[in-house]
């Protein structure tokens, strides 16, 4: 497969490096630190040979008594549940305000109705918009049609006065949410529940892929060109350029650091095998939930038969490969070059997608 493909032929300290399994000391060292920063006592991460990794208590714990806190480390919302609910961004939980989420439901729901039966166009158009009570037998049997229930028309203007807060549902004020903060660079795609968590997603991963008018042109059209091929393609390429950009962050961080450190001890350290622990280094919480990569440990599906494995297996891997290659023209910059190379950066992507899941 790899004499086909062009991946796999450089870089093999980086890759294997990559590739390899934390050892059982490295995840046990890991998540003992991660508790200790995060203050827990009384749980451990053991790590069994049967089930793998699990998380023990060491002591006896009351009912609702908080046991440990820790945001994830990348995730996202599912394109179609995008629809249903508008959630921050960085910590997922609900926000705007219950009239929002509803009007913003209806209003989703409206345009996909609108979609399916051709409303949109032509006349029958009027009819899905303007639902008066004189219009409303009529535009329910075209706007219903070929769904056996019988759909009750809103009163006009009901979503719009949903949606910018003009009307106010009974007893709403006893769930009152945060305000939605729209993402400082300006997509309009990303909402948060603060200004702390947009902040903490920008520096995580969507300073490198925001779409908003504050990222430079070139590389906003690149972003879009990826998005677009991985809402046809697969989502998972969405999570996996979220992990990748984490990493890649982290990496630029921690070697600032480590010029500093160097600066300040007058050293010098630019050698490959120094910018590959800094990787490995930033790689790290996302190496904790290895996986073998993609395309070798993705499940047949039902309708690829078992002797086109191999054909089904490298057509997962150049499509990998394909999206890897629009995200790069997005995000990729100098200062990661030297270390974050095409083979690398492939593996890194095969990898990513896995730790988490999308739901
Ligand atoms: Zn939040
Ligand atoms: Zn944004």
């Amino acid at each position: 497969m790899d004499s086909i493909c062009p991946i796999g032929l450089q870089c093999a300290t980086e890759i294997s490096a990559l590739l390899s399994p934390p050892s059982p000391l490295q995840v046990q060292k890991y998540y003992h630190d991660l508790l200790t920063a995060r203050g827990c006592s009384g749980i451990k991460v053991k790590q069994d040979g049967n089930f793998g990794k699990g998380l023990y208590a060491d002591m006896d714990f009351k009912e609702g008594e908080l046991v440990l806190k820790d945001p994830m480390l990348v995730g996202a919302q599912h394109p179609l549940n995008k629809i249903d609910c508008l959630v921050c961004s960085f910590c997922f939980c609900f926000i705007g305000s219950i009239e929002l989420q509803i009007g913003r439901r209806l209003y989703m729901q409206q345009l996909r109705a609108n979609e399916s039966h051709g409303c949109e166009v032509g006349s029958s158009s009027k009819h899905c918009h303007e639902m008066d009570s004189s219009d409303e037998e009529e535009s329910t049997q075209q706007c219903t049609s070929g769904s056996s229930k019988t759909k009750v028309p809103l009163p006009e203007g009901i979503v719009e006065s949903l949606m910018n807060g003009q009307l106010v549902l009974p007893f709403s004020e006893k769930f009152s949410l945060p305000p939605a903060v729209p993402c400082p660079g300006g997509c309009g795609e990303a909402y948060y529940c603060s200004m702390s968590c947009a902040e903490a997603d920008w520096g995580s991963s969507h300073s490198l892929l925001c779409t908003g008018e504050s990222s430079d042109s070139a590389r906003r059209e690149a972003l879009l060109k990826f998005i677009k091929h991985a809402n046809e393609t697969n989502d998972i390429f969405l999570l996996a350029a979220k992990a990748i950009s984490s990493t890649m962050l982290m990496y630029r961080k921690l070697k600032a650091v480590s010029l500093e450190e160097q600066m300040k001890h007058n050293t010098s350290c630019v050698s490959n095998h120094c910018n590959l622990s800094i990787l490995l280094e930033a790689w790290k919480p996302i190496s904790m939930g290895h996986k073998r990569r993609w395309w070798d440990c993705i499940a047949l599906p039902d309708d690829v038969d078992s002797s086109d494995e191999a054909s089904f297996r490298l057509q997962i891997k150049m499509l990998a490969f394909e999206s890897l290659q629009l995200l790069k023209t997005a995000i990729f910059d100098k200062e990661c070059e030297p270390c974050i190379l095409t083979d690398v950066d492939f593996v890194m992507y095969s990898l990513c997608g896995f730790p988490v899941t999308l739901s």
